[in-house]
This record gives structure tokens, sequence and C-alpha cells, in this order.
């Protein structure tokens, strides 16, 4: 058995390090834990859309740290990571506080990623955090107003790309005609067929354009800048909505300070980063060596977290680490208000029906995080028999 000296320490308390530090108090209820992050409150980020479009409010997908994290028994320190000593196991914040560690995990999670195209960082909205999604729907509030047939492009034919669309279109039918831009020659490419063939069809029936095999050159005040097999084209636009790809939050790395692999920590399948056994890092900013196609969602960064859990358990009594192995639980999307589609666990499930499920999906794995979601939700839980074979025990998101 190693002793515990100074605290276990988690920067960045989304859905990996939320996960571990949960999962390790319940493993080792005597281990001191320490978990820090820059905001107040954990955002739910699959609910994003569903706060946009006033289905859910605010307050249901954003419970705060200090509540989960005092009722778990877990000290938890609002704070800003801006440097690692890695061979001094010291951490440095925002307020010049230091601390020192035995074991660090971190998991600062993803911003996103303009690909340094001009005029995309002063002149497009995002959604990435719950900051993005404040400022998104002050403008479509005050636009609403005013507007008929506002030219809206997307840009960024995944996931947070095809629900935009649909949830906008259905919040503001004829105020905005939207387009989504898509670099590659399909919506959806990493997705499951199912998923890909519902959103085109969510998409037809919303009269949504879809521009593929198209990229974007700029973004100007009143213009964009579109470039596709037959050239440049530049197009008036009201809003451009950026949700063309993510880079991970290292902004407290030095450079050349550990190994990356497109630009993620590199971690081995033990989920620990090289040279330095006592730290760790998991969900969206690293990638495992020979694991390297993983997802960047938080199905990948729970199951992470709670796998890291049990290590740092094995580690602790002086055992080895076990391997990470991803389990592929399905994939869900919501694709306008009151639709969603699945696909997994051998189910596939399009509509209303998926939608609720996808919501009482989301509700039964949040009783660990959130206790205000679960009380809100209650009138979901009526119908759980229904959507019982959806309900795993496990990590799927
Ligand atoms: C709109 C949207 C919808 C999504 N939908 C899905 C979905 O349906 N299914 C799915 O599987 N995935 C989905 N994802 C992806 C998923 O949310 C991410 O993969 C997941 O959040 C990654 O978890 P994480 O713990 O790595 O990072 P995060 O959950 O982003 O958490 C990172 C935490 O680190 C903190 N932090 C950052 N920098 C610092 C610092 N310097 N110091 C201290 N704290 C810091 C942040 O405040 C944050 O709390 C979605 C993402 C978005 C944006």
């Amino acid at each position: 058995m190693n002793s515990i000296q100074k605290p276990i320490v988690i920067v960045g308390a989304g859905f990996a390090g939320m996960t571990f530090a949960l999962n390790l108090k319940n493993l080792n209820p005597s281990l001191p834990i320490l978990v820090v992050d820059s905001e107040s409150n954990f955002v739910f980020k699959p609910l994003m859309y569903e706060v946009l479009s006033n289905e859910i409010r605010s307050w249901e997908a954003t419970p705060k740290f200090a509540n989960i994290f005092s009722d778990a028994g877990i000290t938890f320190l609002r704070n800003c990571l801006t440097k690692i000593s890695f061979k001094e196991n010291i951490l440095e914040f925002s307020d010049e506080l230091k601390l020192s560690y035995q074991y660090l995990v971190i998991c600062t999670g993803s911003i996103p990623n303009s690909f340094l195209i001009k005029g995309v960082d002063e002149n497009c909205y995002f959604f990435n955090d719950f900051r993005d999604l404040k400022k998104l729907k002050s403008f479509l509030k005050n636009i609403q107003k005013t507007s008929f047939n506002k030219k809206l492009f997307i840009v960024g034919g995944g996931p947070s790309g095809v629900e935009l669309a649909c949830k906008v279109k259905d919040m503001f039918i004829d105020q905005f005609e939207i387009n989504v831009i898509e670099k590659s020659n399909e919506i959806l490419n990493r997705n499951k067929i199912f998923n890909r063939e519902q959103a085109e069809q969510a998409l037809e029936k919303r009269k949504i354009n879809i521009l593929l095999n198209a990229t974007v050159k700029e973004v100007s005040e009143t213009k964009i800048s579109i470039s596709n097999e037959f050239g440049i084209t530049s197009l008036d636009k009201d809003i451009v909505i950026w949700t063309a790809g993510v880079k991970p939050n290292l902004s407290y790395l030095e450079n050349n300070e550990i190994t990356k692999k497109f630009g993620r920590i590199l971690v081995n399948n033990n989920l620990q980063i090289e040279n330095y056994k006592n730290c760790f890092a998991i969900g969206d900013i690293s990638i495992i060596e020979g694991m390297e196609d993983l997802p960047i969602t938080a199905q990948v960064a729970m199951q992470e977290g709670n796998h890291l859990a049990k290590n740092i358990e094995l580690l602790i009594q002086g055992k080895d680490p076990l391997p990470f192995d991803f389990q592929d639980n399905g994939e869900m999307i919501s694709l306008g208000i009151g639709e969603a589609s699945i696909s997994g666990l051998g189910v596939t499930l399009s509509g209303k029906l998926a939608f609720e499920a996808r919501r009482l999906i989301y509700t039964s794995k949040l009783p660990d995080i959130t206790e205000s979601l679960k009380s809100a939700s209650s009138w979901i839980f009526q119908k759980k028999s229904i959507f019982k074979k959806f309900l795993k025990k496990d990590n799927s998101i």
C-alpha cells in the first residue's frame, strides 16, 4: 500500500474529471481529493440545445460544483490553472496560488478551433460552453422581433452543426434561412448510418440547405466567403455559427513540455502521461497511444474517468494499473424540438419516442451528478418502463 501524504488533485471538473472524482471517492472514501475548476458550474453540454430552445431551464443543465462536491465529501476550489511544474509536482493558478500533488489528473476539455481562418474569431458565434450559449441566445432573442428570412450559416456538418440547425429552425420557422456548410461530401460523416439518415431527413423536412464539399475562407462583419469546386463565392450573412472543430484547452502547458499527438496530450493505455507516472490526462485533452481513433465525446471522457478511478485505487494498493478499453454504447442526437435519433446497443429509434428516451437516458446519468435535473425531470420517470432497455448503468451518453 502506498501512503497518500498530499491530495489527489483534479483540474477540470467536466465529464471526465467529475466522473473520476465521484468514482474514486466511492471506491476509497478516506482519500484526500481536491477538485479545481475555473468555473462555478458543471455544464451538461449535450443538453445545451434544449437550454437554447427553452425546452429545459438553464439551471437544470448547469448544477453548481460546490453543491455536487460538498454532497460527496470532496473539496472543491474555483481557480484557473496557469502552469504545471511536472518535475516538482507543483501547480500554479491565476491568483498565484501554488499547490503540490501526489497524483495529478488533468481534464480541461476543448475550445473551438477556428483554424486561423480570417475573421472567424471576431465575426462568428460559437456553441461550446455556457458563455457561448448565452451570447447566441441573446442574439436570437433580439433578432426575433425584427427578422424575416435572415441568413444564418452554420459551419460544420457534425453533430453540433446539425443539432443546432434543426433546433433553431424549429424555434424561428420563417425568420432564418439556414445553410449548413460541410467540407466533406456528407454530414455526420463520423456518426452511425442510422443517425445520419435521420438527420438528412430532418434537415430536408425543415428546408435547411446543406452545402457539401465547401470550405470557409473568410468571415467578415457582413459576408462569408465559401470555396467549392466552382471557385470562391462571397455571400451576405446575418449570423455565422462556427461548429467546425475543437482543439484541446491546454493554455497552461509550455511548448514541448510533454509529448503530444494531433495537439492532444499523448497518454499510454493506463492513461498516464509519458515520463510522469503520477500524472494522468483524460477526456478531450488527451489521446491514447494505439487508440487514436476514439471520438472526442463525453462518452469516452466518462469511461476514462471511471477507469482511471479504478487504476488510481490499484496504484495506491501497490498493484499494477489496467489498460483502458473503450466500449461503444451508441450515440444520440437531437433533431429539432421534441425529436431525436438514437443508434446503439442493437437498437435504433427516431422521432418523439427517441427524444423522450434521450432525455430519460441523460436524466438517468445525472443522479450522480445533480439532484436538480433529477427532480425537475421527474415527469420523465413515469415513462421509465418504456425505455428500460436503454437504461444500462454504464457510461453511454
Ligand atoms: C454542444 C455540445 C454538445 C455535445 N453533445 C454530446 C453528446 O451528445 N454526446 C457526447 O458523448 N458528447 C457530446 N459533446 C462532447 C462532450 O461534451 C465533450 O467531449 C466532453 O465535455 C469532454 O469532457 P471533458 O471532461 O474532457 O471536458 P469538459 O466537459 O469540457 O470539462 C472541462 C472542464 O475543465 C475546466 N477548465 C478548463 N480550463 C481550465 C483551467 N485552466 N483551470 C481549471 N479548470 C479548467 C472547464 O471549466 C470545464 O469544467 C458535446 C459537446 C458540445 C459542445
